[in-house]
């Protein structure tokens, strides 16, 4: 009888600690695991890597060069550092980033305390701004019936596109443009209520890490997402 397969089991370090991944594992996945903290905006347990944010980044013993964890993959005897002066400085200057592309007034923001970009810049240690703000003028899209799209609040980090792609199988959701000026659209760039491939579903909503995706009729705060669904929804996808 053929004896099953076994995927190999590779040892290495993180932060000094001695770990143990599994093959094709990623090193965001195997620190998760151990309990080590790696910041991140875009990745999402049951969705695909799309490694857009780099808050993420990693440094590996023996390069110069910074590494996503998200897209990087275990080996034997790697030493990884998740924590350096250096990282610490690079990931917040891409959260400052992110707050100067677009118009983040967490203040006036339905989301404002169930924010992961708010809750990361104060994890993190973000006290100021000093890259100019670009101030854009951005929409909102009102026109669904449920939800509101709020284009002044999104970092680009695709989870909308990817839930309502791979889970939702509706493929609403796209990007246009490139950098600054790129924008999240439904269909063909029409208005969102006028979408005839949208369920009105609401996982787009419940993957937005920011204000940028929000129920019609929340007030600030009321705005808590759900997202324990998600990795099993991908596991019924999958069988
Ligand atoms: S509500 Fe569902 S189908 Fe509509 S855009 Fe969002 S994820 Fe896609
Ligand atoms: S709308 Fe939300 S989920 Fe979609 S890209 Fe923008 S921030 Fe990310």
């Amino acid at each position: 009888m053929k004896r099953p397969s076994q995927s190999r089991i590779k040892t290495l370090k993180i932060d000094g600690v001695d770990v143990a991944a599994r093959e094709h594992e990623s090193i965001l996945q195997l620190a998760q695991e151990n309990g080590i903290f790696i910041p991140t905006l875009c990745h999402l347990d049951g969705l695909s890597e799309y490694g857009g944010c780099r808050l993420c980044m990693v440094e590996m013993k023996g390069s110069n060069r910074l590494y996503p964890a998200c897209m990087t993959y275990a080996d034997e005897g790697m030493e990884v550092n998740t924590k350096s002066e250096r990282l610490l400085e690079y990931r917040r200057m891409i959260l400052e980033m992110l707050f100067t592309e677009r118009n983040h007034v967490c203040s006036v923001c339905v989301s404002n305390g169930h924010c992961e970009l708010q809750f990361l810049a104060a994890k993190l240690g973000m006290t100021r701004v000093e890259l100019p703000y670009l101030n854009p003028s951005v929409s909102v899209d009102a026109s669904h019936d449920l939800f509101i799209m709020d284009h002044n609040r999104c970092i680009l980090c695709q989870r909308c596109v990817r839930v309502c792609g791979e889970i939702e199988w509706a493929s609403t959701k796209g990007v246009m443009g490139r950098g600054v000026n790129a924008r999240i659209i439904n269909d063909l760039n029409g208005d969102w209520g006028d979408s005839t491939t949208c369920t009105s579903c609401g996982k787009c909503v419940n993957v937005c890490p920011t204000g940028a995706l929000v129920q019609k009729g929340k007030s600030a705060g009321e705005m808590e997402k759900r997202r324990d669904w998600l990795p099993y929804l991908k596991l019924m996808h999958e069988e």
